[in-house]
């Protein structure tokens, strides 16, 4: 049998998942501020997914993914390696499903996202960053106890289910000119490129790296994946070093430009969200924001989507960079 996991996601998988997840995960509001768009000198148009189940978007491709494994593979449970937001998403998936979850952590991983994914039923096991390799671990526990891996972004059915965040997002506001999101792995990305392409394909569509981790970037110009160290920010939902083999082609082919935002922009635009829209943004979901206020000229007059990608943050903010990848 042809590995499903290979196989390139088309916008028919994007609307395949919108029908699974339709009732389970939350359709996330559209909002908007008058004070935001004088700033911008553009009408800005928020997607919300700070509100999403598991406070990221997170949640619709981890669903979709775990909620098309066969009865077999449902059976011998599922495993993920994360210390984000995709690891709540698996766990909390799972738990709803009825299916069996392990999450490789780092020991150092914060309390209130270990305890998150504790919380959601899953088995937690967890390795020491510096000295152990999570993805032994985790062969380790697919050889031994049949488990699956789902994957954070490189997978066909994570990806399409983060474009059902684009399909919703352009049937609440069918007037986008452009649409910016944030870049890590490039799930949602390509998602987006998917869904847009089908539905809006004269909107321009954006991904928002951290200016540290700009390997997207450089993926672009050089022309095949670039891989990087990983990278010093506070964007934590972006530490990644390299796109993937799946997002990567559908990148390359349609997405208009790729930008970047430092750690201290980031937190003025999650400040700006915070004071002037009551929303609490993680550092690596403002970086649309970003990313769009970087345009003025070219967008002046435009309507512009900007997907937050997630709110979860720990009280009080600790905006010091450190290394702590995901
Ligand atoms: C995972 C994540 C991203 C990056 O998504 P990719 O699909 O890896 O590009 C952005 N924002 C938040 C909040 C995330 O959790």
């Amino acid at each position: 049998m042809a590995d499903p996991a290979l196989e390139r996601p088309t916008y028919d998988d994007v609307a395949d998942a919108l029908v699974r997840i339709s009732g389970i995960a939350h359709r996330t509001p559209v909002m908007h501020s008058r004070l935001i768009d004088e700033i911008a000198g553009f009408r800005v148009l928020f997607k919300c997914e700070n509100l999403q189940r598991g406070g990221a978007f997170k949640f619709r491709g981890a669903y979709n993914a775990v909620s098309r494994l066969g009865e077999d593979r449902r059976d011998r449970g599922v495993v993920a390696f994360s210390s984000g937001n995709h690891a709540g998403a698996v766990a909390l998936s799972s738990q709803m499903l009825g299916v069996s979850a392990t999450i490789v952590m780092p020991a150092d991983a914060p309390a209130a996202k270990l305890a998150a994914t504790a919380g959601y039923g899953a088995t937690i096991v967890t390795y020491d960053r510096y000295t152990q390799d999570r993805e032994a671990i985790a062969g380790e526990l697919m050889r031994s106890q049949g488990r699956t891996l789902i994957p954070p972004f490189n997978h066909p059915h994570v990806i399409a289910g983060q474009g059902t965040c684009a399909i919703e997002f352009i049937e609440d506001a069918p007037e986008l000119d452009a649409v910016f999101t944030p870049l890590g792995g490039g799930g949602l990305l390509s998602g987006t490129l998917l869904a847009m392409g089908a539905l809006s394909s004269h909107s321009r569509v954006y991904g928002v790296e951290p200016a540290a981790g700009d390997d997207g970037l450089q993926s672009l110009r050089a022309g095949h994946i670039v891989s990087i160290s990983p990278p010093v920010t506070i964007a934590d939902g972006a530490q990644t070093t390299e796109l993937g083999s799946l997002t990567y082609p559908i990148i390359a082919e349609r997405v208009t430009d790729i930008l970047t935002a430092t750690d201290h922009e980031l937190v003025e635009a999650l400040t700006l969200l915070a004071t002037r829209m009551k929303l609490v943004v993680e550092p690596t979901a403002a970086l649309g924001l970003v990313g769009a206020l970087g345009m003025r000229d070219e967008l002046a007059g435009a309507t512009v989507g900007v997907i937050i990608s997630g709110g979860n943050l720990d009280f009080p903010p600790d905006f010091s960079t450190g290394p702590h990848p995901s």
